[in-house]
């Protein structure tokens, strides 16, 4: 299993057998080895310096019904909210002002957001604030709708590809949803010009090795820009309410594995994981992580944004997320940069 992680470091690629063998059998002296090899690779690259991106949710509305997720159409229970425009420039305009220079808008598959809506938005973001990156996270659109976001000046979408493996995608999502069309997204949004992000979470239920392996094995194919991963956290009004969470150290494992596929990725430590662990966004960093995406919500929605149970950073002001962040990484050796944090490309 080390030859296979130095392999790994070295040519940046394995075969399915060898990454569900990695991800079925890993102990956590492995683990740390991985995390080793993989933290040296970024910052050959990155340094000591993690990349911050601004999070601005801007619906919790959504027509999706993802049996995963906690905003879900069917879930009549979840508190729904739309911020207006002018809201979302205020979050960024703040953002700005405490260091953000990408923002992203994320959101449920909000009809309210058409093409020329969205378009708008991001044209006015573009206008306030020239020198920063605007991602979108928004779901799945037509291929004109996102060739529309970009030329409004869209530089990156993030769209998990959630699974790689299609019965797997049917398990997790209703008849209307299909892998296939997750997958044409993403080839779309490359082909647009984008940054482009996948990713899935760790733990979802019915995942076994095998499916995992297949994920990692996407990625060394497809190459992402960008890639976000975390644990699965159950939502207690989904249809898996009662499933388990994913684990916290599979989750910073496969951290490592994905730095050491693709050493420039953008690879954010995510708030699922800062979630299930107090100290999960230092461990997301220390396993190889470089990016962390603090909440500029306006506190009024931010708890209506739940996608899982106990989501953290709820209650905080956004220049208390930026400085709380801070502390974090500078507790851990690390500092937050303020740049657009694009990917670097190796020579
Ligand atoms: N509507 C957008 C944004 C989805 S929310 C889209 O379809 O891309 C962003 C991500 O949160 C999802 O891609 C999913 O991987 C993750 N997520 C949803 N429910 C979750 C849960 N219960 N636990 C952990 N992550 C979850």
């Amino acid at each position: 299993m080390y030859t296979l992680i130095d392999r790994l470091a070295r040519e940046h690629r394995l075969d399915l057998p060898e990454y569900a063998r990695l991800v079925r059998d890993y102990d956590k002296d492995l683990a740390a080895y991985a995390a080793e090899k993989a933290v040296a690779l970024r910052k050959a690259i990155y340094g000591n310096e993690v990349f911050t991106r601004g999070l601005i949710e801007i619906s919790s509305i959504c027509k999706n019904n993802c049996l995963y997720c906690g905003i879900r159409c069917e879930n009549r229970k979840a508190e729904r909210y739309r911020l207006t425009p002018d809201e979302i420039y205020a979050c960024a305009d703040e953002g700005y002002l405490l260091g953000f220079r990408t923002f992203v808008l994320q959101g449920g598959e909000d009809p309210y957001f058409t093409d020329d809506v969205l378009a708008d938005i991001v044209r006015q973001l573009k206008a306030r604030h020239p020198d920063c990156a605007v991602t979108l996270s928004m779901g799945e659109r037509s291929e004109e709708s996102y060739a529309a976001l970009r030329a409004a000046g869209a530089d990156r979408y993030l769209l998990r590809h959630e699974t790689a493996d299609p019965y797997h995608y049917e398990r997790l999502h209703p008849p209307e949803m299909s892998f296939s069309n997750r997958m044409h997204c993403l080839t779309v949004l490359r082909s647009l010009g984008y940054q482009v992000g996948c990713g899935f979470m760790v733990g979802s239920p019915y995942q076994t090795p095998e499916i995992l392996a297949e994920d990692l094995s996407f990625i060394q194919t497809f190459r992402p820009e960008m890639c976000g991963i975390g644990p699965f956290i159950p939502h207690h009004d989904t249809p898996f309410a009662r499933m388990p969470a994913g684990s916290l150290d599979l989750t910073l494992f496969l951290l490592s594995l994905i730095r050491l596929i693709s050493p420039n990725v953008l690879l954010p430590a995510t708030t699922a994981l800062g979630t299930i662990h107090p100290e999960g966004r230092e461990l997301g960093i220390l396993a190889g992580a470089n990016v962390v995406m603090p909440n500029l919500s306006p506190v009024s929605v931010r708890k209506k944004y739940a996608l899982y149970d106990n989501k953290i950073c709820t209650g905080d002001e956004s220049a208390q997320c930026r400085s709380c962040l801070q502390r974090r990484m500078e507790g851990i050796g690390y500092t937050l940069s303020i740049d657009r944090g694009d990917v670097r490309r190796l020579s």
